[in-house]
């Protein structure tokens, strides 16, 4: 559905990923006028499968959007536009005005930002063409599809420690690999103690047909065969758009590196009309699951605030 005579959206969504959907759908039910712009760049795509989605389970993530695309669009006041928002700001009115980086531009009531998270993770030589298959940053996500095979943990310091640890349920064979970095003689004992090899040896690549993972190869040209490498990542926004329409951010976690967009339970930002959900709003570890969920309270919360004003 187009805009109403003032060129005003209820409500315009950034980002089609499962929060901006599951926003956007309540908002559609709610018979607002809402644009989804997204940029077709779903973090899990990588993947063969979503995993650990109830009712989804190993469903290709092309697939799941294009099935939630294509429920949102069955209800009339639901628009979706594939481009990317390039900028964002408030006016004084109240309302909120972007530009996309086609030129067109829009101009909505209430936003909803879903713009997903950039995961940062090192870039050694064979990583890129394994990420998300037999390189992950979860577990719970990937580690079912790799057990009780010799697996890696690419990470250093207490975070290496506690991955390595839980990586254990899946197999008996972890190895942390530091990479060169250090640990102390306590993390070393913790580690021996919970039945995890180390390697501190510096990494000069991966080893393994397509995306599949047989060795991390050393400086040194040794190799250790592994089958797979849960990696430690850090989650960063992808832009300065929450910003830019006045949101603030939380610190960086220290613990699951996220630096979020800082909301309510309700995924308001504080200010008037301005909502966040998903990846890029979470302080915990990102899931399909709690993207979906924030998504459906943020759209929730705007058509609140549309019918009442609060
Ligand atoms: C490799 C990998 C595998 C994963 N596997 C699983 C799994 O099996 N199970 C699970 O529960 N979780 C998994 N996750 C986590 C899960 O994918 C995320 O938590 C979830 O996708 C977050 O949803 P989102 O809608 O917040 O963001 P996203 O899915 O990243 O969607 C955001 C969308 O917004 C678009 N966008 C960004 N900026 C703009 C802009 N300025 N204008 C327009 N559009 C924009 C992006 O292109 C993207 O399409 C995985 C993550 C990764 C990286």
């Amino acid at each position: 559905m187009e805009p109403n005579d003032t060129g005003m959206r209820d409500c315009v969504v950034v980002g089609g990923g499962a929060a901006g959907t599951s926003a956007a759908l309540t908002l559609a039910r709610a018979r607002h006028e809402v644009l989804v712009v997204d940029a077709g760049q779903q973090s899990n795509l990588a993947a063969t499968g979503i995993r650990s989605l109830v009712g989804h389970d190993g469903q290709a993530p092309a697939d799941y959007y294009a099935a939630a695309r294509s429920e949102l669009l069955a209800y009339p006041s639901a628009d979706f536009h594939r481009g990317t928002v390039t900028q964002g700001v408030r006016e004084e009115d109240g309302g909120f005005s972007f530009v996309l980086d086609d030129g067109r531009s829009e101009r909505a009531r209430t936003v909803v930002l879903a713009p997903g998270v950039e995961y940062r993770h090192p870039e050694l030589p064979g990583m890129a063409e394994r990420w998300g298959r037999s390189m992950f940053h979860c577990p719970f996500c990937h580690g079912w599809e790799v057990r009780d095979q010799p697996l890696g943990v690419l990470a250093t310091g207490a975070e290496g420690v506690r991955g390595s640890l839980n990586l254990r349920a899946w197999t008996d064979r972890v190895t942390l690999l530091t990479n060169g970095g250090e640990l102390t003689d306590d993390q070393r004992d913790e580690l021996a103690a919970g039945g995890v090899d180390v390697d501190e040896r510096s990494i000069s690549g991966f080893d393994g047909p397509g995306a599949e993972l047989k060795a991390a190869v050393f400086t040194d040209g040794a190799e250790l065969p592994i089958a797979g490498l849960l990696v430690k990542t850090q989650l960063r926004q992808r832009s300065s758009l929450a910003g830019d329409l006045g949101a603030s951010l939380t610190e960086p976690d220290e613990r699951l590196s996220v630096e979020a967009i800082r909301v309510d339970p309700m995924g308001s930002t504080g200010i008037p009309g301005l909502y966040a959900a998903g990846d890029a709003a979470t302080s915990v570890p990102p899931s399909m699951a709690a993207a979906l969920a924030s998504g459906y309270l943020a759209g929730g919360s705007a058509a609140v605030h549309l019918a009442t004003g609060y």
